[in-house]
């Protein structure tokens, strides 16, 4: 409740920053160039003392658990009937799909999520919920839908362009992704299937380009209809696993396209350039400018929830990235 307060003094945009443990290297010595304060990150190198400050900070030890004990009242409010959405931002290996999905011994935000979903709508006695899933991928300005049939999946993976569903605004000011597989998850089993089904079709999806996942967005919708006695809710609670964020043409990261980078760089920025006209409360947000914000428009504004958790690497030899990472968050604060 305390959090729910503090959201509506902020503002809906919330900024948290994730700090990935040390994958101990050859390096694991020398001191980490990121040091943590309350709700402040200091970032140090060569000449360089940079502070930043973010709603809330989770450091190297932190778990899943604190991790989602913040996120949690958030879902909630998605319970309540506003749209949703949590976005993980950050360079690729920094824990962005570790954050969402997690593993199997330490769940991520979505499992979470989902159970968090099932145990509200069994405790809630004065409505009753249901709620679908639908899974898609962003890859370069292309949609994929990764719950669709498997026969369409199939030869989407076979033509990259096969799999271009468009974006339709519906007379209510909602956004729909025309064709997009939206399946009902009736328990907790059947929404978790669904779930490891979106999952494996983004692994394996798109023939001759490893590690796609790096370079496309991973998108999670859970659709919430809420009804009690005649009315009926609706609200969307969006889960993102973004694309790398790293400055991937600087970097020539492995085997990456000039292509592909642009096209996660474009998304990204036109991201940040959304989320900071949101937090300035300007006149014109520019949704039009990617897919990625343009699926996303009807659950970033207005009275939506919007959460970015931005991820950062401890390590001496990203402070780069580290820096660009936080600069990022601070725009969108
Ligand atoms: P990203 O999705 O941002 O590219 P990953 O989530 O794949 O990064 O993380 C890279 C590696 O680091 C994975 O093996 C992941 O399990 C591990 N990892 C990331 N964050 C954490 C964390 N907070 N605690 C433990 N392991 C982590
Ligand atoms: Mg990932």
């Amino acid at each position: 409740e305390a959090l729910d307060k503090l959201i509506d003094l902020k503002g809906s945009i919330r900024v948290f920053c994730r700090v990935r443990p040390l994958i101990s290297t050859s390096n694991f010595k020398i001191k980490s160039p990121v040091t943590v304060e309350q709700e402040k990150i200091t970032v140090r190198a060569v000449g360089v003392k940079k502070d930043f400050s973010v709603d809330r900070v989770f450091d190297q030890e932190s778990t899943q658990d604190d991790v989602f004990h913040e996120v949690k009242p958030i879902i909630r409010s998605a319970l309540d009937g506003h749209n949703v959405c949590i976005l993980a931002f950050g360079q690729t290996g920094t824990g962005k799909t570790y954050t969402m999905e997690g593993t199997n011994d330490n769940l991520g935000v979505v499992p979470r999520a989902i159970q968090e979903l099932f145990s509200h709508a069994s405790q809630d006695s004065s409505s009753t919920y249901s709620f679908s899933i639908s899974m898609l991928e962003v890859y370069m300005g292309s949609l994929r839908d990764l719950l669709a049939p498997r026969q369409l999946l199939f030869r989407s993976t076979e033509c990259n362009t096969t799999c271009n569903l468009s974006i339709l605004a519906t007379k209510s000011g909602a956004v729909e992704v025309e064709g997009l597989t939206d399946v009902a998850m009736p328990d907790i089993k059947k929404a978790n299937q669904w779930y490891c089904r979106g999952r494996r079709s983004r692994s394996t999806s798109w023939t001759n380009v490893n590690d796609v996942s790096s370079r496309s967005h991973c998108l999670t919708r859970i659709t919430i209809r809420r009804s009690g006695g005649v009315t009926e809710e609706v609200s969307k609670l969006w889960l993102v696993d973004l694309g790398g964020s790293e400055r991937l043409l600087k970097t020539g990261a492995s085997g990456l396209t000039m292509d592909e980078g642009k096209a996660i760089n474009l998304s990204l920025s036109a991201l940040g350039d959304v989320i900071a006209a949101l937090r300035r409360k300007r006149s014109h947000v520019p949704y039009r400018n990617s897919k990625l914000t343009q699926i996303l428009s009807d659950s970033l504004g207005g009275g939506s929830k919007v959460l970015m958790v931005v991820h950062i690497s401890p390590s001496k030899d990203d402070v780069g990235e580290t820096i660009c990472s936080l600069g990022f968050a601070k725009r969108a604060r």
